[in-house]
């Protein structure tokens, strides 16, 4: 059983800029009682709980069964064997973890969880721009619903767009819902010569959109030798002054293989306290930016969704859009097995 010490050692290098909400021991004392209760839960249940790098960080460390991005996180959630799996981040994700597995509880503790590009587009969008470009290949990003997925042809994650993208046998190919991740994938295509007409929907994420090329300039001023990690949802001026472009997990890797000492991360802050906790000795320079809908999640409701799910936590999908968001989820695994 976790203890408050245990705790407290994993909290208390994450510098969340504001002193009055750093981790100390007091704090972290008034979470164990509900992690207790949870891992009681989770043992009565056969559950699991899968998180988001951007949840709060008492859930990464406290209760969590496995950390990581999107594309992570849905394998995990295809490779586990627990009757129930419980998907701390956003809806869609959790909706990606009842794809993959139609005959599993997928409870979601964050039901209101939106994400601004999941949120811009509806499947009746896609089928009207199937229409309007009926020769080219569908790919979405995984930040769509299951019916978005269902009427697209392959899905791709943060860590695997760019990968995909150039596997992709036709020429013509439509990217939604993110234009910033679409634009830095017609670069790097363009850049390796590969010839492909490549269109994007309009669609943003709030908390990346916002990131500047300036403040990269400024950073590398004020802490030279610094290594700039970007996540693709940024825009492509930011992204071409990355020193690694990925998705939290590869940030995560490229900082466990890198000799180097300190790093600027273009992504949303709370990957940054986990890399302060897993790295103590290393220097990070976060954004402040957080992520409404991530931030949304919290023990209590992990708790109140193990103990008694509300319709609105437990993810059921319309039979035919599973099977077919499915297909489109399965397409991705097989781009990726060579
Ligand atoms: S950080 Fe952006 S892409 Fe990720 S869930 Fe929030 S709004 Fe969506």
């Amino acid at each position: 059983m976790l203890t408050v010490e245990q705790l407290y050692n994993k909290l208390k290098d994450i510098r969340v800029g504001n002193p009055c909400c750093q981790f100390t021991e007091e704090r972290c004392k008034t979470f164990l009682p509900v992690i207790e209760r949870i891992e009681q839960l989770k043992r009565e249940k056969n559950a699991i709980i899968l998180a988001h790098n951007y949840v709060p960080p008492q859930i990464l460390y406290g209760v969590a069964d496995h950390t990581g991005d999107s594309y992570g996180l849905a394998k995990k959630a295809l490779e586990s064997d627990a009757e129930v799996i419980v998907f701390t981040a956003v809806r869609f994700m959790a909706e990606t973890a009842k794809i993959v597995n139609p005959g599993k509880m997928v409870l979601d503790p964050n039901p209101d969880g939106g994400c601004t590009l999941a949120d811009g587009i509806t499947a009746a969008d896609v089928k009207r721009l199937r229409e309007e470009f009926p020769d080219h290949t569908f790919v979405c990003y995984i930040n769509t619903t299951a019916e978005v997925k269902a009427n697209c042809d392959v899905c791709v994650t943060s860590s695997n767009v760019y990968t995909i993208m150039e596997r992709i046998e036709t020429d013509k190919i439509y990217f939604l819902p993110d234009r910033l991740m679409g634009e830095n994938v017609k670069n790097f295509l363009r850049d390796k010569g590969a010839g492909k007409q490549v269109d994007v929907y309009d669609g943003t994420c709030y908390v990346h959109e916002e990131y500047q090329p300036e403040s990269v300039d400024q950073v590398r001023r004020n802490f030279p030798g610094v290594k700039v990690l970007v996540h693709p949802e940024c825009s492509p001026g930011v992204v071409g002054k990355a020193d690694y472009v990925g998705s939290t997990s590869g940030m995560l890797d490229y900082v466990r293989e890198s000799d180097n000492d300190s790093f600027f991360l273009l992504t949303e802050c709370g990957l940054t306290g986990v890399l302060e906790s897993e790295f103590p000795r290393k220097q990070f320079v976060g954004t402040c930016t957080t992520c409404r809908y991530m931030k949304a999640n919290s023990l209590e409701h992990i708790l109140s969704t193990l103990e008694n799910p509300a319709p609105s936590n437990i993810i059921e999908l319309d039979p035919e859009i599973q099977k077919n968001a499915l297909r489109c989820v399965d397409k991705m695994f097989s781009y990726l097995k060579n």
